[in-house]
This record gives C-alpha cells, sequence and structure tokens, in this order.
C-alpha cells in the first residue's frame, strides 16, 4: 500500500504515520526525522537544512525530490510506504507522481487530518515543551502553519480529483482516528484482494 498523510503541524500526523506502518508493515517516511537527522550530522548540507528548519521555512523543492527519490527506491519501500511530510508543494507533488509513474506506482489513498489552526498551535506549543525542538519557536511555529495553508492544503484538491482523498476529524484522541484510518485501509486492502 502506498498511503500519503497530509495535515498541519500538531495534526498527529507524525503519531499516526508510525501507527499505520507498524501495523501494515510499511516503510515511514517522514521527511522532518529525515533532515533532522541531515541536521544533526553537522555536515555542511546539514547546516542549510538546519537554518532553514528553524526558521519554519520550507526546504528547497529539488533537494527534497532528490532525498525521496533516493528513499523510494530502497527495498523496504519498493511495494509499500507511507509518506508524512512530503509532498509539500505543488512542485513536489508534480514530482511524486512522476517518480512513482516511472516505477508503474502509484498513491492508493491520501489521508488529510484535519484539525482547526487554534488546536494545531495549541498542540505544537505543547510539544515545544517537552521536545523542545530548534523550530519550536511562535515566530517559526506561526510560519510554518503559513506556509502549510498557502503550499501544502491546496494539494488535497489534486488527490480530491482523483478520488483517493480521505479526510479524517483530527481532533479525538489518538486511538479514535487510528481506527477511523484503520477502517478504511481495512476496506481498501479487501477491495484489492478481492
Ligand atoms: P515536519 O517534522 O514534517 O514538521 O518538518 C519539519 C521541517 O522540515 C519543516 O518545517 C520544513 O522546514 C522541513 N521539511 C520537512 N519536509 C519538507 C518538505 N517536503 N519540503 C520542504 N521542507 C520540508
Amino acid at each position: 500500500m502506498k498511503i500519503l498523510l497530509l495535515g498541519p503541524q500538531g495534526s498527529g500526523k507524525g503519531t499516526q504515520a508510525k501507527r499505520i506502518a507498524e501495523e501494515y508493515g510499511l516503510a515511514h517516511v517522514s521527511t522532518g526525522d529525515m533532515l533532522r537527522a541531515e541536521a544533526a550530522s553537522e555536515s555542511d548540507l546539514g547546516r542549510r537544512v538546519g537554518e532553514i528548519m528553524s526558521r519554519g521555512d520550507l526546504v528547497p523543492d529539488d533537494l527534497m525530490v532528490d532525498i525521496i527519490r533516493n528513499r523510494l527506491d530502497r527495498d523496504d519501500a519498493r511495494d509499500g510506504f507511507i509518506l508524512d511530510g512530503f509532498p509539500r508543494t505543488d512542485a513536489q507533488a508534480e514530482a511524486l507522481e512522476a517518480m512513482l509513474a516511472e516505477t508503474g506506482r502509484d498513491l492508493d489513498v491520501v489521508f488529510e487530518l484535519q484539525v482547526g489552526d487554534e488546536t494545531s498551535v495549541e498542540r505544537m506549543r505543547g510539544r515545544a515543551q517537552t521536545e523542545g525542538r530548534a523550530d519550536d519557536t511562535e515566530e517559526a511555529m506561526r510560519r510554518r502553519l503559513e506556509l502549510y495553508h498557502r503550499e501544502t492544503a491546496p494539494l488535497s484538491q489534486r488527490y480530491l480529483a482523483r478520488g483517493i482523498l480521505v479526510g479524517i476529524h483530527g481532533e479525538r484522541t489518538v486511538d479514535e482516528v487510528f481506527a477511523e484510518i484503520q477502517r478504511t485501509l481495512d476496506e481498501l486492502e479487501s477491495r484489492s484482494v478481492a
């Protein structure tokens, strides 16, 4: 199964992606985690990426597309993956479609975790206290949300038009959200077996 998760910061995307990956044996591809690892390595690239991230800005599309291309080429992602944090722009979405098409693959379903801005900000602030990420300053949090609305949220239209978008009400417990995702995935699995 090839799954994409869309949703603003604090929508529970990362948490749900991890659970889906475990439950269904899929590769969890989190660009945020990959970039944080690169930043921690203190390579030249890591330093550049770290600066961009701490402002809450987006890392350039061409770099992101290279990172994803390499990741999706690895064996563990051949048959199934869950994308968490990519694509975030039109250009990334186009590139993803093209690279999947090259290998005869396509997305099966796109979940959009829907939460309001207030919940999103509240959850980001909560996480800032426990995790203390470099991009958890008020200014970066505002910037991340602004970019989500401007660049990423419109991507849902593309998947809606293709009939693979499933909206999920995200202002509920982790278990409730996961149960709803599971219902959709189990239905998809039974359809593909039938
Ligand atoms: P996340 O953990 O998904 O919230 O990502 C943390 C930060 O990494 C973002 O605020 C961006 O600076 C950067 N980032 C992650 N994924 C992408 C992407 N697909 N395109 C551009 N920047 C990204």
